[in-house]
């Protein structure tokens, strides 16, 4: 099981590796939240940083951890290009099972392609 602690720490170097500058915002340590739920957290945070450094040719990507009262919140944010593949019908599955996983502590995602790549993964902070 991987702790989001050190899976911060991964990407971290993965990102600096690749020469993307990063910033990880996060003001306090997540409380009271379910061993299952930080693994599927720090799985999230794994795929979102190799989509970075796979796809989107950033120079920078924005990490930021947030804990309200009902939801945890992880964005991932790159200034790069979002890549739409129109050879393939299918999404790849990295993001298919983030989706699926979090289905089961009734988690979700959102995507936003607008301006750079921003991948928001929602869980209900209670979630066990
Ligand atoms: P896999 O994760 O199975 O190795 P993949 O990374 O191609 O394959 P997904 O993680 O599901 O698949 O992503 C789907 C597609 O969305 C990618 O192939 C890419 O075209 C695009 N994409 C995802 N994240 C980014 C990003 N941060 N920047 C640019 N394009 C992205
Ligand atoms: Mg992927």
């Amino acid at each position: 099981s991987i702790r989001l602690k050190d899976e911060l720490n991964r990407v971290e170097s993965l990102l600096k590796a690749a020469e993307i500058h990063c910033v990880i915002q996060q003001e306090q340590p997540l409380k009271n939240i379910a061993l299952l739920v930080e693994n599927i957290l720090s799985m999230c945070l794994k795929e979102g940083v190799n989509n970075v450094v796979k796809h989107s040719g950033a120079t920078e990507c924005i990490i930021t951890i947030e804990q309200f009262e009902k939801e945890t919140v992880l964005t991932i944010s790159d200034d790069g290009m979002f890549k739409t593949n129109k050879q393939q019908e299918l999404p790849g599955y990295g993001l298919i099972g983030l989706k699926e996983r979090l289905e089961f502590v009734n988690g979700y995602l959102q995507l936003d392609t607008n301006d750079g790549t921003t991948l928001k993964i929602i869980v209900p902070t209670d979630a066990r």
